[in-house]
């Protein structure tokens, strides 16, 4: 509220300034303090603040990376093992290998923005779509955001170290806006292109967080997504599946942790069945999950 307070402030001066400037526009020195306010006054946003500390947060991650210290072990018998730091000059940056599809269940995209700008929160996305198709870019592709939480995906533990989260502004409980998807598309067709993501690994939080997460849910246009290269989907026509198929392995073949098994189901279904997220598969839902199995 402090910063929407100050970038409010900063607007109704400018108008003052500007207006009293048009008024007196024979002196000088109005004019001068009309151009300066309206330099620093107009240019505040309401995040102005919390930009700065995102550039100040940049900026100490560097110290990281430029750190130049050899590792420090000790063998079994804690001696020190000799180490020396030689650096390479050939290396580059970690690329994302995965997108993390999410929705926000708030009614604002507004309302996002507040708490992935409220330290408190400790909840981020590198972007947040609105329903009007707007995107906010709020985290560079290269840095973690904080989106996946507890989170398993074959063997993949830390999810968010090898991701890009996208939140869509949606409540949960009503099909996403076509301005919407359209941005998605648009932005996912920019991140597959410059990281080389494989058209398997654009997911639903819900698909790596089964016993915590509904989210995309039912209303996400998961086969439009596949349709574009963004997601797998099954074919049009099924093989029946053999009667010995091992659901277990199916599932862990695809992705999804089965450590808890009825969940896993529950969000293979969420996302690949989505009229019925029964925890137990008919017969065609067996034959839905043999035939994208055997694409993974
Ligand atoms: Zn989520």
């Amino acid at each position: 509220m402090e910063d929407v307070f100050v970038y409010v402030q900063g607007k109704f001066m400018c108008l003052i300034i500007i207006f009293r400037s048009m008024k007196c526009y024979l002196c000088k020195t109005c004019l001068f303090v009309a151009i300066i306010l309206t330099i620093t006054s107009c240019a505040r946003t309401p995040y102005d603040i919390t930009n700065k500390k995102y550039r100040k947060q940049a900026k100490a991650l560097t110290k990281t990376i430029r750190l130049t210290e050899p590792v420090t072990l000790t063998d079994s018998a804690a001696a020190v093992i000799p180490s020396d730091w030689v650096g390479t000059v050939n290396f580059g940056l970690r690329k994302p290998n995965y997108v993390i599809i999410h929705y926000t269940a708030q009614k604002t995209a507004q309302e996002t923005l507040t708490a992935f700008t409220d330290p408190k929160r400790e909840v981020s996305a590198h972007y947040v779509i609105g329903r009007d198709g707007k995107i906010y870019h709020m985290l560079n592709d290269y840095l973690r955001a904080w989106h996946a939480g507890v989170a398993k995906w074959g063997n993949n533990t830390d999810v968010n170290s090898s991701s890009i989260g996208i939140e869509l502004d949606n409540t949960s409980e009503e099909p996403f806006a076509p301005a919407q998807i359209n941005s998605l598309l648009a932005l996912l067709t920019k991140l597959k292109k410059a990281y080389n993501i494989p058209t398997a690994n654009f997911i639903g939080h819900s698909d790596i967080a089964p016993p915590r997460k509904q989210d995309p849910g039912v209303y996400f246009p998961w086969k439009t997504l596949a349709k574009k290269g963004f997601g797998l989907w099954y074919d049009d026509t099924l093989i029946p599946c053999p009667d010995d198929m091992d659901i277990i392995m199916a599932l862990r073949i695809v992705g999804y942790d089965t450590s808890d098994l009825k969940s896993a189901i529950i969000a293979f279904k969420r996302h690949f069945i989505q009229t019925n997220i029964d925890p137990q598969f008919s017969g065609p839902e067996m034959d839905v999950l043999y035939n994208l199995y055997r694409k993974y």
